[in-house]
Order: structure tokens, then C-alpha cells, then sequence
């Protein structure tokens, strides 16, 4: 899939619409999900242009990859759910229903998150 300047990510990043800053480096941005499903519910995004995990692990630099996995560990640890638990998820494609075609890692804590997926 080609990657689509106008997703709300892109726009969020180009500073056309707002948002609840957590992080900021060279690489990567994070802020707290418009539709929080937990006490603690971070988007955390690269600044470059990949649509999903597959897109990222294929063609960002390694300093990118270890700059958004550092990222997450700090951010959960100044939330302070390091100790209490928490969840990271990437929502990708069809299947994984992914709304937002710009990479993101969901950081979900703060309260039980309750089992991975309902089995069926
Ligand atoms: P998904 O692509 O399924 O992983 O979900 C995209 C997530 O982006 C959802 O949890 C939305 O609540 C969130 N979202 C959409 N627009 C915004 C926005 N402007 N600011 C913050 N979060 C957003």
C-alpha cells in the first residue's frame, strides 16, 4: 500500500491538528490516543513515512527501529506502568484493523487489560 500523506498521523506530525504531546525525538513522536481505552493509552509513531510494521521492519534505518523500541520502554516507565504491567499492539491491515495506514504502537496500561483476544 502507498503511503498517504493526508492520514490524520501525517497531518498530526506536519503540526495541522493537535495533539496531547508524550515523547519527542529525532524519530519519533507519541501522544495519548482522542479514544482512550485505558488510564494509559500512548500512540507511538515514527516520523517517517511507513504504513504498517511490515513497511517499517522493511525500510527504516536500524537507529529509527531502536529509536521507536527505546521510545516505548520509556514511555511506560514515565507513566509508571513498567512495574504493573502493560500492552503494546500494532493494529495492521484488514484483518488486524488498522484505521490509521501510518505505523503506530498502541501502549495500553494503567488498569487490567484482561486476556489477549476473546478465543472463539
Ligand atoms: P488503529 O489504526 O486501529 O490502530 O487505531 C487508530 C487509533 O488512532 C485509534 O485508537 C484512534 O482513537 C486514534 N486516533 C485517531 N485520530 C486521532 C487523533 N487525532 N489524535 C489521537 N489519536 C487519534
Amino acid at each position: 500500500m502507498a503511503y498517504d500523506r493526508n492520514n490524520v498521523f501525517a497531518r498530526i506530525l506536519r503540526g495541522e491538528i493537535p495533539c496531547k504531546k508524550v515523547y519527542e525525538d529525532e524519530h519519533v513522536l507519541a501522544f495519548d490516543d482522542i479514544s482512550a481505552r485505558a488510564p494509559t493509552h500512548v500512540l507511538v509513531i515514527p516520523k517517517g513515512e511507513y504504513v504498517s510494521l511490515d513497511d517499517f521492519s522493511a525500510k527504516a534505518s536500524d537507529a529509527e527501529i531502536g529509536a521507536l523500541i527505546r521510545a516505548l520502554g520509556s514511555i511506560a516507565r514515565q507513566r509508571g506502568v513498567a512495574e504493573s504491567g502493560y500492552r503494546i499492539l500494532a493494529n495492521t491491515g484488514g484483518d488486524g484493523h488498522q484505521e490509521v495506514p501510518h505505523f503506530h504502537v498502541h501502549l495500553l496500561g494503567g488498569r487490567d487489560l484482561g486476556a489477549m483476544l476473546p478465543r472463539r
